[in-house]
């Protein structure tokens, strides 16, 4: 039995890193954090109080005043905001147009940092994002890090989306895509980079099931 252990993913927007992580935690009962889900609530909380994400100061003295918990609604896990459930309007595109902005912020990184090490303290819990395998959890018994082509992670966005926001065309999710995979991958603290010893998985021709068998396969290879 897989137990004791931090498996840490991260990877490219829209490779079907959540999916998957959330699907491999209730497979091996582990727990599951949702590291994007919390830098897209505090970009909510600056982008409701009309900050800009140049204001530093003014950001860094506004991190007291949030608080961010995840809590079970109806089998599913939702972040809450200061106590309000906010899981779907995290996701909107004003927020997802913004949150590479707001996530660049060293004082916004430092104070989720530091809230995503105390998840991990009993182990057993699958966390995704993308500075897991090298900031967050640098020593975590499994690293993943997950990429697709673009157009096959465009697509897969594109269909999951246009149920919600009917308005929304291909060309604005690639392009949402492409500039986060830029913002994150060039920023000054903690871009989103492949840790050495991490299990590169392109999923580009798999399916969920398939992704969560290799990442199983992975680990038992790696114990056995
Ligand atoms: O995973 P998701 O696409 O929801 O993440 C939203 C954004 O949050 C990313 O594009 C990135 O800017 C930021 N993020 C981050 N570090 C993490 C997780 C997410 O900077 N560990």
């Amino acid at each position: 039995m897989i137990r004791d252990i931090i498996i840490a993913i991260d990877g490219h927007s829209g490779c079907g890193k959540s999916t998957t992580s959330r699907l491999l935690a209730k497979n091996l009962n582990f727990k599951y954090l949702d590291s994007g889900a919390m830098y897209r609530a505090v970009t909510l909380y600056f982008v409701n109080k009309g900050v800009s994400q140049n204001d530093t100061k003014k950001i860094k003295d506004e991190l007291n005043n949030i608080i961010i918990d995840f809590k079970y609604v109806e089998d599913n896990q939702h972040i809450f905001l200061n106590d309000q459930d906010v899981e779907n309007e995290i996701r909107s595109d004003e927020i997802s147009n913004q949150v590479s902005l707001f996530s660049s912020n060293s004082s916004i990184r430092k104070f989720l940092v530091n809230k995503q090490k105390t998840f991990g303290i009993n182990k057993n819990i699958v966390v995704e994002g993308r500075d897991i395998t090298t900031v967050v959890f640098p020593d975590a018994e499994i690293k993943v890090f997950m990429t697709a082509d673009i157009q096959v992670r465009a697509k897969r966005r594109f269909n999951e989306m246009k149920s919600k926001n009917p308005d929304i065309t291909y060309s604005d999710v690639i392009k949402n895509l492409e500039d986060r995979d830029i913002q994150d991958s060039t920023r000054k603290d903690s871009p989103l980079m492949v840790a050495d010893d991490a299990f590169i998985l392109n999923t580009s021709d798999l399916e969920i099931n398939d992704q969560v068998d290799k990442i199983i396969n992975f680990i038992s290879n790696k114990f056995s």
